[in-house]
């Protein structure tokens, strides 16, 4: 099976035939057709990201269909179109597994990070943590969904009820999350890296009622702010720009460090918190919130071989939504 793997921090991802062993019991073999390439992929790559598995085969935005199924494994029928988002696995008995917060169990597996992942022409994974493709969107557009949407809907989610939102960093995620909060009749404010007016007209294009650079004030306070830029000079930029009372959610697994900044920007009950990973519930809300929104995604398509180009593409901010690997092709 033609994969491209990792073998160590700050490498090119290597070509390579690797042996897919047979699945587990409630493991599925699948057939990938398409793999998102996620800005935490960047980090995995760059050694920002500690302790992945080596060889490591990346991608945790997979889309493909159910080739063969372990002995347990009757969830989806053969040739079922599935899903595979980063959270690969949970213990099920922690604390946190048993009161709805898998996302932060401390045993939890991810794929393509501790687990093997998609940037591969198949790949294995425990049925549970797979979500059912339905609707007729291809799955080039469908795969940015399983990590850009799914995280970006828990962002917002965490944003509560606000109605003026920022979304710092317009890119794979923003660009969905910002449809789906219009459709929730929310405001959105678009900031994006000084001098981007591509990404500027890109946000503009999706009907954000505002698109400015990062550094810029909007023209009126927010009630939330997301980071999806994984910049901690951002974070006091956005409490700047939120109300009293109001949030600022960082969406990203890595960040630059924060700069100090006066308490004053905190003080009046803002608040600054982090979103960590998925669960299985997030997953199934937002599939049935993709399935009624004609959410359009905006993709970058490039061939397996090519995934070290998606990847420098990416770092460099020259894509324009998301960047979609498709192994079949
Ligand atoms: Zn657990
Ligand atoms: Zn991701």
């Amino acid at each position: 099976m033609r994969a491209m793997r990792l073998l160590g921090p700050r490498t090119d991802l290597v070509p390579s035939e690797v042996e897919l062993r047979a699945p587990g019991e409630r493991e599925v073999v699948i057939e990938v057709s398409a793999c998102g390439v996620c800005r935490t992929d960047l980090h995995v790559v760059d050694g920002e990201l500690e302790q992945p598995r080596l060889p490591l085969i990346p991608g945790h935005e997979v889309v493909g269909r159910i080739a063969a199924r372990g002995v347990a494994a009757q969830r989806f029928a053969i040739g079922a179109r599935v899903g595979v988002p980063w959270l690969g696995w949970t213990c099920g008995v922690c604390r946190y597994c048993a009161s709805g917060q898998e996302n932060l169990c401390e045993q939890a597996r991810f794929t393509g990070y501790t687990l093997d992942g998609g940037y591969a022409r198949a790949m294995l994974a425990d049925e549970r943590y797979c979500f059912a493709l339905e609707g007729d969107r291809d799955d080039a557009h469908t795969a940015p969904l399983l990590c850009a949407g799914l995280i970006g809907y828990r962002s917002l989610r965490l944003a509560g009820d606000a109605e003026k939102v920022g979304l710092y960093g317009f890119g794979a995620a923003a660009h969905i999350v910002a449809q789906v909060a219009i459709h929730q009749g929310r405001r959105v404010y678009a900031f994006v890296r000084p001098g981007d007016e591509a990404a500027k007209r890109f946000a503009e294009s999706l009907g954000v009622c505002w698109a400015g650079a990062s550094d810029a004030r909007p023209p009126e306070a927010l009630d939330a702010a997301i980071l999806y830029a994984p910049v901690g000079a951002l974070v006091p930029a956005a409490l700047e720009a939120v109300r009293p009372g109001g949030s600022v959610v960082c969406a990203g697994i890595h960040m630059s460090d924060i700069p100090t900044f006066p308490y004053r920007l905190l003080w009046r009950e803002r608040c600054v918190r982090s979103v960590a990973n998925l669960t299985r519930q997030d997953g199934e809300e937002f599939f049935a919130i993709a399935r009624e929104l004609p959410l359009a995604t905006t993709i970058a398509e490039y061939e397996l071989g090519d995934a070290n180009r998606a990847l420098s593409d990416l770092r460099a901010g020259r894509i324009n939504g998301a960047a979609v690997l498709l192994p079949a092709a």
